[in-house]
């Protein structure tokens, strides 16, 4: 087994893990709660509440996972069902956080990819529960990833991040006027345009293009797959989730975590 920061200890190895994982389901648990209530406006700092029965949770509630283990998966007043996504999210943002400083270990590249998969899940959060994108998400987004490519870290050479913004914007910004010109509706939101600007800032132009061809071949096959169990097309379909998927699979490529990946197996 591979050993971290310089320890030969499993001991510690594992406890170092688990605290990463801990901290990456607090923050998955975080996200949800970022993205389900900015786009309804609500406040960030109010007490989590069923949403049922309006009943306060317990501090012991909101431990990620443990606290929808304890109750079942139940609200303890009304026992109204708590979602199952709910600790499903959290371990999926656990799980990745753990794996990312696992295979990146402690350097620059690791707090740019934590960063960019914490964009990626709330985006994907707010885009499929009330089919936004937000600018007091992406705006803050681009500034940050902007400076942290521009002076701390970079896979590229520091101008593929200009490009990478520019081709992201443009490019988004023609296939949504295409897809109103020709079909007549909103094909690509505003919100999708400034996610994928923000991408090219931190993977640069030519991995952009990869996302956007994956994310359309991801999308294409999840309407097929529907269509096959529905017997219906699904004609608006949210694209942020399908971006941030196809973005996730690009980044784990360019950023050589895949190939570390592999040499584990
Ligand atoms: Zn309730």
């Amino acid at each position: 087994m591979q050993t971290l920061i310089g320890s030969n200890d499993l001991g510690s190895f594992i406890f170092t893990y688990a605290y990463i994982f801990i901290f990456g389901a607090c923050l998955g648990s975080f996200f949800m709660v970022v993205g389900l209530r900015l786009p309804q406006k609500e406040d960030l700092i109010t007490p989590s509440h069923c949403d049922n029965c309006q009943a306060k949770l317990k501090p012991w509630h909101l431990i990620p996972i443990i606290g929808y283990i304890g109750l079942k998966g139940k609200c303890s007043q009304c026992q109204q069902k708590i979602p199952v996504i709910y600790p499903i999210f959290e371990v999926l943002t656990g799980c990745l956080f753990t794996a990312v400083v696992y295979l990146l270990r402690f350097n620059k590249e690791t707090m740019i990819a934590l960063l960019f998969m914490s964009l990626l899940l709330i985006c994907t959060v707010s885009d499929i529960s009330a089919r936004k994108i937000l600018n007091r998400v992406t705006y803050p987004a681009f500034v940050l990833f902007l400076i942290l490519r521009l002076t701390v870290s970079q896979l590229n050479p520091w101008w593929f991040t200009l490009v990478g913004a520019g081709i992201g914007f443009v490019l988004l910004l023609l296939l949504g006027l295409l897809s109103y010109a020709l079909l007549n509706q909103k094909g690509m939101g505003g919100g999708d345009i400034k996610l994928f600007t923000v991408i090219g800032v931190v993977i640069g132009p030519l991995p952009l293009l990869a996302v956007l061809v994956l994310a359309s071949v991801l999308s294409l096959v999840y309407v097929g797959i529907d269509f096959i169990i529905t017997k219906k097309f699904k004609r608006k379909l949210p694209f942020g989730p399908f971006i941030a998927l196809a973005s996730l699979l690009v980044y784990v490529y360019i950023s050589g975590m895949w190939q570390l990946l592999l040499r584990l197996f």
